[in-house]
């Protein structure tokens, strides 16, 4: 019998540079306007840290317990693999889950003009039928389902992999498999502090961030999310 994936990611917040390179790469790999699936905000010079910046990427945090899926009257929002994603054939646009996300992770095109702020490359087909529908990250479930079926394993090989991931500049980002205790990922987990932002909330992300100095981190990633 064979074990069900249960995909996540760890961002190594002390080799972070935010520099930029996983915005870039999800708004070419994906078609999305730069910025809006995935943002790495900069939080500054923390307090009590010795003068330590802080940068971290934002996205949909895949968690758990969804809080936008249980408000989706439609099943759009779904689950796979422990990937969130949004079948655009089914969204009616009714904004729910945007109200619903603890993490301001989803946006609704409203007219081809947002795409108008992609990248030209990005601009694919699909693009014009995301208008009117709910779009957010979906781990590139497509790079990874693909990759799948060719025999690559996802968080290894490249082309299985999420293009932030991969083009990431410091390797701050893994990608791969929770439910598997011999993949790097869940290695990373098991051997470092990890956090993952407004756990009272109770969504169980699936994006854990390994950090050095916790109090300042939650209260300027609270603060920043809330001035996203
Ligand atoms: Fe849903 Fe928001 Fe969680 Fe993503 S971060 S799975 S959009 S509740
Ligand atoms: Fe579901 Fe789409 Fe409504 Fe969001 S906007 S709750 S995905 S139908």
């Amino acid at each position: 019998m064979s074990i069900e994936k249960r995909y996540g990611m760890v961002i190594d917040l002390r080799h972070c540079l935010g520099c930029g390179a996983c915005e870039a790469a999800c708004s070419q790999a994906n078609g999305a306007p730069e910025k809006l699936w995935r943002q790495v905000k900069d939080l500054g010079i923390l307090p009590h840290s010795d003068g330590l910046r802080l940068t971290i990427p934002i996205s949909c945090m895949h968690c758990e317990e969804p809080a936008c899926q249980s408000v989706c009257p439609t099943g759009a929002t779904h689950q796979e693999d422990g990937i969130v994603s949004v079948d655009p054939n089914r969204c009616i646009g009714c904004g729910y889950c945007i109200l619903a996300c603890p993490y301001r992770a989803r946006v609704i095109y409203r007219s081809e003009m947002d795409f108008d702020r992609a990248p030209a490359r990005a601009r694919g087909p699909e693009t014009g039928e995301r208008v009117g529908t709910c779009t957010k990250c979906d781990f590139c479930s497509k790079r990874v389902s693909d990759g799948e079926k060719a025999g690559l394993v996802p968080g290894e090989d490249a082309a299985a992999t999420p293009a932030c991931v991969v083009n990431c500049s410091a390797q701050a980002i893994v990608f791969g498999d929770l439910n598997d205790p011999q993949s790097k990922i869940s290695r990373l987990i098991a051997t470092h502090h990890t956090v993952r932002l407004a756990e009272e909330k109770g969504t169980r992300p699936r994006i854990y961030y390994i950090v050095d100095c916790c109090e300042s981190f939650t209260k300027g990633i609270d603060h920043a999310i809330a001035n996203q």
